[in-house]
């Protein structure tokens, strides 16, 4: 089992009028296995904690502490990051010229597990996960991320995740943009990895939808930087019911 823990934690970005803190003291404990939803107005600083938890370098963790299974993750580099078993969804966000879904798989998956995969059933899983997601298969032939649809990219990050068999896994507005379908088996493919257990998935997200396929195990509320609420999958049906308004006018 893996645990990852995230303690005091504040962070800020650079400006032009210098530091600003964006996260306030954020607390939280993952598991494999678990699901927890992070859940937040615009601006709430939901992104930062995915970024400072992936080591973007435009974050600055001023205090706090993220440790995985005891090891101090702060101190890590993105690569150890991706190593240690965190997965990040917007790790790659970015077009890469030249190399197919299918290299770019086998290459990360080769660095994450420290040795290639065997082929065979390397091909085999590829394939089971590419049918589960309802993917083409000439999709592993496409360039990294190029002209790849809002719901491809999805797709494409949920099939990194499926194959990469992270201990912890940051989804970060995994679901905005998808039409129905798309988050149907989008959110499938998060329920699967969840139920192998060896996953704890971290999922992130301003809307209330997915979470009508995905019932987190913990909700957590954030507002201004920190967690203002916290509760199980009903604390999700009443935020969907009532929205964020009374969080909002109760910190003004
Ligand atoms: P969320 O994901 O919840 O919408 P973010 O983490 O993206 O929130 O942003 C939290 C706050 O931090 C916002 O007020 C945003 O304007 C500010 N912020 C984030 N990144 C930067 C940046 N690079 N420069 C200045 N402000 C930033
Ligand atoms: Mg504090
Ligand atoms: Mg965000």
């Amino acid at each position: 089992m893996a645990t990852l823990q995230i303690t005091d934690l504040h962070v800020g970005v650079e400006t032009e009028e210098g530091t600003k803190e964006i996260l306030k003291g954020v607390t939280l404990t993952i598991e494999s296995g678990q699901t927890h939803a992070i859940m937040g107005p615009n601006g709430s600083g939901k992104s930062t904690l995915a970024y400072s938890i992936a080591g973007h370098p435009k974050y600055t963790v001023t205090s706090g502490s993220v440790t995985l299974d005891g090891e101090d993750v702060l101190a890590m580099s993105v690569d150890e990051r991706a190593r240690a078993g965190l997965f990040l969804a917007m790790q790659y966000p970015v077009e890469v010229p030249g190399v197919t879904v299918s290299n770019f798989l086998r290459t990360a998956k080769t660095a994450v597990s420290g040795e290639a995969p065997k082929l065979r059933t390397w091909v085999k899983d590829v394939r089971t996960s590419m049918d589960q997601l309802r993917m083409d298969s000439a999709f592993a032939d496409r360039n990294v991320n190029e002209g790849f649809s809002g719901g491809e990219k999805k797709r494409h990050e949920i099939l990194q995740m499926e194959l990469l068999q992270p201990k912890i896994a940051v989804l970060d507005e995994t679901d905005s943009g998808l039409d129905v379908d798309a988050l149907r088996v989008v959110s499938e493919g998060v329920n699967r990895v969840r139920e192998s257990d060896d996953t704890g998935v971290l999922l992130i997200t301003h809307y209330t939808r997915i979470l009508r396929y995905i019932r987190p195990d913990h909700v957590h509320v954030f507002v201004d930087g920190r967690i203002a609420e916290e509760g199980g999958p009903e604390l999700a049906d009443r935020l969907e019911a009532e929205g964020y308004d009374r969080y909002i006018t109760a910190g003004a």
